[in-house]
């Protein structure tokens, strides 16, 4: 039977494959989020990349950029409108509540790794499958030391990536008792202005004024300049929580930037947002002006999925966009490459033992590169080359009928014949 061909070799638009090359970034990268969770005592919690469509539009909010037009939504077979998730937060509440994890000493610190989508125009730093490593810190009460916990854990992620001139920028976006009269004014401050404004903000002015403070265009940014200050809209339950969280920060020596354009868009946030910038310079000198993090607290989340427990605060970080920094300031991973041992066989009886032979090697600590299913000395060697091994064991028919190995720099063409007995000890002593 013919088939016709794949034509078209793109992975989706805005989605990447990692390949091996990259992956050293990506260990780095896990491996610090794995330090960090570890060091301030975050479990570890994945949960299913898919969710019911429901979970993130109560959540998020209908009218938000993520729910109205950022979302992969589908229908299943079966009829279920199910959605890629777009962030972590939603689905880990989900998954707290279902599994009864109220019921665990509390607060609980989780953290995840994992992708998400959203359906952006890809640019620099903005993908529609990207990875986000998160943390949560979910019950207990609204104490503004947990909001401290979480950013300072954050930032320290962020330092021992080596990414340097972090800024925190933070805000309070009050609660259901003040922000509405923080809406009233900035609507009333809006109001003449509409005409002037972009098409987004016209309709956020009718749907989430809030965002008005959001907006990326050009011609909105004059008036935003002088919007009323949230801050002054606070109730002083929610002034009291931004100033524990702020002097926690001053202790810490933690230092930030309020922002008080800083409202993150989503439903389910109430009083602190905050987000983290760098402001180091590529080596080609383009500026990174993008959010390295961001997050805030979710009290109301925990209420509409019907939690017994009323607190949370979280924060996440975009993996692609620090790697992006890491290597274009060059940072150094400091990885030490290890020495590299490759094996050849050469003749029949030789290729025989080859297999076997090898993983004594491996089982012995020696990780061994091999190109067995090439029979040519020249074709072994040039593998060896591609790898740039450091030393090759050569094993002939002489030396298989013998029960030795040669052991040969391939930096310098030294070579040395040993008995197999010993070859694990002498190649032990060459690597530094
Ligand atoms: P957010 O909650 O949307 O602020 O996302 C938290 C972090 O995830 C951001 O600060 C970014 O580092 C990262 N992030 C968000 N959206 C994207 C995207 N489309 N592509 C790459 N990274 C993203």
């Amino acid at each position: 039977m013919s088939r016709s061909k794949i034509q078209n070799l793109q992975s989706p638009k805005g989605m990447h494959d990692i390949l091996p090359q990259e992956q050293m970034w990506w260990d780095k990268v896990r491996k610090e989020v794995d330090y960090i969770a570890d060091y301030y005592n975050f479990s570890r919690i994945d949960t299913a990349i898919l969710e019911r469509a429901e979970i993130f539009e109560k959540s998020l909010g209908e009218t938000t950029d993520i729910v109205e037009k950022q979302m992969f939504v589908f229908k299943s077979r079966s009829g279920d409108r199910l959605a890629l998730r777009p962030e972590g937060t939603a689905s880990i509440v989900r998954s707290y509540v279902q599994h009864g994890l109220s019921h665990l000493g509390q607060p609980l610190k989780l953290f995840y790794i994992g992708p998400m989508f959203r359906k952006e125009q890809p640019q620099s730093g903005r993908f529609r499958q990207f990875h986000q490593a998160g943390f949560e810190i979910i019950g207990g009460d609204d104490d503004p030391v947990y909001d401290a916990q979480l950013i300072l854990a954050i930032y320290r992620l962020l330092e021992r990536f080596k990414i340097k001139n972090l800024s925190l920028h933070i805000n309070s976006i009050g609660c259901r008792n003040c922000r509405p009269v923080y809406r009233k004014k900035l609507l009333d401050y809006y109001r003449d202005l509409a005409p002037k404004l972009c098409k987004d903000c016209r309709r956020r002015m009718k749907q989430n004024p809030l965002r008005l403070l959001d907006c990326k265009n050009e011609q909105c940014q004059q008036y935003k300049a002088s919007t009323p200050m949230i801050l002054d809209s606070l109730c002083s339950n929610c002034n009291k929580h931004f100033k524990g969280v702020l002097e926690f920060l001053e202790e810490l020596k933690l230092s930030y930037q309020l922002d008080h354009h800083l409202v993150r868009g989503l439903d389910y946030y109430n009083r602190t947002a905050f987000e983290f910038f760098t402001d180091s310079v590529a080596e080609d000198g383009t500026k990174f002006d993008f959010a390295l993090a961001g997050g805030g607290r979710y009290d109301y989340l925990l209420e509409l999925f019907g939690s017994r427990q009323s607190s949370g605060v979280g924060g996440a970080v975009g993996m692609e966009r620090v790697i992006e920094v890491m290597r274009k300031t060059k940072i150094n991973l400091g990885l030490r490459s290890r020495q590299k041992v490759f094996f050849i066989h050469i003749g029949d009886v030789a290729k025989k033992k080859s297999l076997s032979l090898i993983e004594e090697l491996r089982d012995a600590g020696i990780p061994v590169l091999e190109s067995l299913g090439k029979d040519s000395l020249a074709a072994q060697l040039r593998s060896a080359n591609k790898e740039n091994a450091d030393y090759a064991l050569i094993f002939g028919q002489k030396e298989a009928f013998e029960d030795s190995i040669i052991v040969r720099d391939l930096k310098n063409g030294v070579q040395e014949t040993v008995p197999l007995r010993k070859v694990v000890n002498e190649v032990k002593k060459r690597f530094k």
